[in-house]
């Protein structure tokens, strides 16, 4: 079975959210694809605040900030589908051809527009082709994020941080 949508929207972070509830408010028939279980992206694990100054006029953290959208969402008539991996997309000319992959096996989608809003991830120092050793016990900013937040417990007792931005 083929699902017909305008509008699909792959990825459900902060920028696939806004993209999803902007699409359907003008009109068009929309579905938000997301591969995780859960909307919001990266911010699920951005427990610092300094979100939504801008959008909402508040200090709020990664959570509270999707929480936001994601609420938005659901006043909406936007076709929401979770843990579904998008692995392949067809440009037909006129229109796309999704091939997504999940739980109950392979879907198809075809969507007259196309948004990516699949964000990015941290490479490491190898994937990076950055030459040496790496200490044992290294770990990205994303990792230690997301240890205490998500998996609730700590990445190590005692750390020694190299980085740059909200997440050092
Ligand atoms: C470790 C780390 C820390 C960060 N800390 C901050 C911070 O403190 N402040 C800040 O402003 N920004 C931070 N960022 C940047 C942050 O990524 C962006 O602010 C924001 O999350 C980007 O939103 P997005 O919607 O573009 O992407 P994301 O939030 O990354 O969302 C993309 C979504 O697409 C989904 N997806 C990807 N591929 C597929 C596929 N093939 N099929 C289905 N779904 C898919 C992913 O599962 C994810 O949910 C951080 C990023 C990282 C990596």
């Amino acid at each position: 079975m083929v699902s017909e949508v305008d509008v699909a929207v792959i990825g459900g972070g902060p920028a696939g959210l806004a993209a999803a509830i902007a699409a359907e408010q003008s009109g068009a028939k929309t579905a938000l694809i997301e591969r995780e279980d859960h909307l919001g992206g990266i911010l699920k694990q951005c427990i610092h605040d300094g979100f939504g100054l801008i959008r909402f006029g508040e200090k709020l953290s990664g959570p509270e900030y999707s929480h936001r959208y994601i609420a938005e969402l659901k006043k909406t008539g936007v076709s929401v589908h979770l843990q579904k991996f998008v692995i392949r997309i067809n440009n037909l000319g006129a229109g796309f051809e999704l091939t997504l992959s999940g739980s109950g096996g392979i879907e198809n989608f075809s969507a007259k527009t196309l948004v990516l809003s699949t964000g990015c991830r941290e490479r490491t120092a190898r994937q990076a082709g950055i030459y040496g050793t790496r200490p044992a016990g290294g770990i990205t900013a994303g990792a230690a994020h997301i240890t205490p937040t998500s998996w609730d417990s700590s990445p190590a007792a005692a750390a020694w941080f190299s980085a740059r931005g909200t997440s050092g």
